[in-house]
């Protein structure tokens, strides 16, 4: 009996890797240069948490959580987007008595019970980041450029970003009933999931993907049209440093984005290269987020991107193939066991080395060098072992020489340590 993974739990195989590592080492070092520091938080927390913050009646707590009881009676959840977490361990760890300011990025896996398909997965990966304590639109400016420079870094520029503005506490409800009362004159034509919530979740019916409901909202009232003026002033501003900035983006009015906590200024990252699976990263503020879950009255702003969907973008050949820098081939035993010691001493220095571990014919660990794209290959073998030298072979012109074996450890290090060598004279 095989045992298989998980439907919608991928592997993330050697062959692929190169995309994941570089999608986050540039993370890694964008969100430094703005002044971000990395969070790890645990993947399962009480289900509590994100029913409270994410809304009871979004998807993903109606229909996508994985909730289970552990031994203990609890109900758990491996959480199913970052935000939440780092909102709980901000507040219990107390954070914002070091500094009320905190800029925090994640990196790591989420779980939701979701129908598999392309760029949508039960198990997928976000890379996000928080900005808490500041009020200021330049921080929503901040974190927008901060997401641009991130994508033309990588060098995904198939993407558009929308943004929109929820409105706040004071200026929703006036809207939500509003949208209500638009919706509840098209009942008929909407699906029969946005005829279960166009009460408890109006908005959301603006983000249907099903045609009909996409019609009969076209003409619904937006939320930009109904904003106060604390969240128009608040909105103007964020688009004026966005003008100064050279950042282009679209106003969408009928972004909505799938959780409650969401206030004031919201965007996607969304490009048309995905199907239906369109936004490869969304964020927006959540200025109530904190104070909800028991902490201070503290703004914050964040998004997240779909690691997936940011490698199905990226096209990984366009990625320099990393050659090895050195195989080395041996011929019998005693040969094998001196390239063996060398190759040690090698890769103790750094250097990147490989050797067959068997004894094979010299064409056959040729090949396999090869296959590695390996820039030299070191020849030893029995004959070469009793005059005490080695040949090395320059892979891509064919040259070949003969060096004495004693020494050759340093040589090889002066050699192939310069990035860009010269190919080897003789
Ligand atoms: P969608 O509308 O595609 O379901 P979402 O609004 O649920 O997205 P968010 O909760 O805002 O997504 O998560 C931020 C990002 O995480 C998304 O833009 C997307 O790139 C990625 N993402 C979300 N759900 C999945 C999933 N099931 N598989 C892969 N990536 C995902
Ligand atoms: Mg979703």
């Amino acid at each position: 009996m095989n045992i298989t993974g998980i439907k919608g739990m991928n592997d993330i195989l050697p062959g692929e890797i190169a995309t994941w590592q570089f999608l986050e080492q540039e993370a890694r070092r964008i969100f430094h240069s703005y002044g971000f520091s990395e969070i790890r938080v645990p993947v399962v927390e009480k289900t509590e948490l994100f029913c409270r913050s994410i809304g009871e009646t979004t998807d993903i707590v109606e229909k996508e959580m994985y909730t289970f009881t552990d031994k203990s009676g609890n109900s758990l959840t491996l959480r199913p987007e970052g935000t939440a977490p780092v909102m709980r361990s901000f507040i219990e760890q107390k954070l914002y008595t070091q500094d009320p300011v905190a800029k925090l990025y994640y990196l790591g896996p989420m779980f939701r019970y979701e129908r598999p398909q392309k760029g949508r997965y039960r198990q997928f990966h976000q890379i996000g980041v928080e900005a808490i304590g500041v009020d200021d639109p330049k921080i929503d400016a901040q974190i927008l450029a901060m997401l641009c420079h991130y994508f033309d870094a990588v060098g995904i520029h198939d993407v558009e970003l929308h943004i929109n503005s929820l409105g706040c506490r004071d200026c929703r409800p006036a809207y939500r009933q509003a949208l209500i009362g638009y919706l509840e004159d098209r009942l008929a034509s909407l699906c029969s999931d946005c005829q279960r919530r166009y009460q408890t979740n109006p908005l959301r019916v603006l983000d249907c993907k099903v045609p009909t409901c996409q019609e009969a909202t076209a003409t619904a009232p937006s939320m930009i049209e109904h904003l106060c003026a604390g969240c128009d002033e608040h909105f103007s501003q964020v688009k004026g440093y966005l003008q100064n900035l050279a950042i282009r983006y679209t106003v969408n009015t009928r972004m909505v984005r799938g959780l409650d906590y969401y206030s004031k200024t919201t965007f996607e990252m969304v490009t048309s290269s995905l199907g239906s699976q369109n936004a490869v990263a969304a964020g927006g503020r959540y200025d109530g987020l904190i104070s909800d879950l028991g902490g201070p009255a503290l703004p914050g702003i964040g998004f997240a991107m779909g690691v997936e969907r940011l490698v199905l973008m990226k096209n990984s050949k366009e990625l320099p193939v990393e050659r090895l820098p050195l195989f080395l081939a041996a011929m019998g035993q005693p040969a094998g066991d001196r390239a063996f010691l060398l190759m040690s001493a090698l890769q103790k220095q750094g250097l990147c080395v490989e050797m067959d571990y068997t004894a094979k014919s010299l064409k056959a660990q040729m090949r396999r060098a090869g296959k590695f794209g390996a820039r030299y290959v070191l020849i030893l073998g029995e004959e070469e072992l009793a005059r005490q030298v080695v040949i090395l072979r320059n892979m891509d012109d064919g040259s070949q020489q003969e060096l004495p074996l004693g020494g050759v450890e340093k040589q090889l290090l002066t050699l192939l340590s310069n990035p860009a060598p010269t190919p080897a004279a003789g």
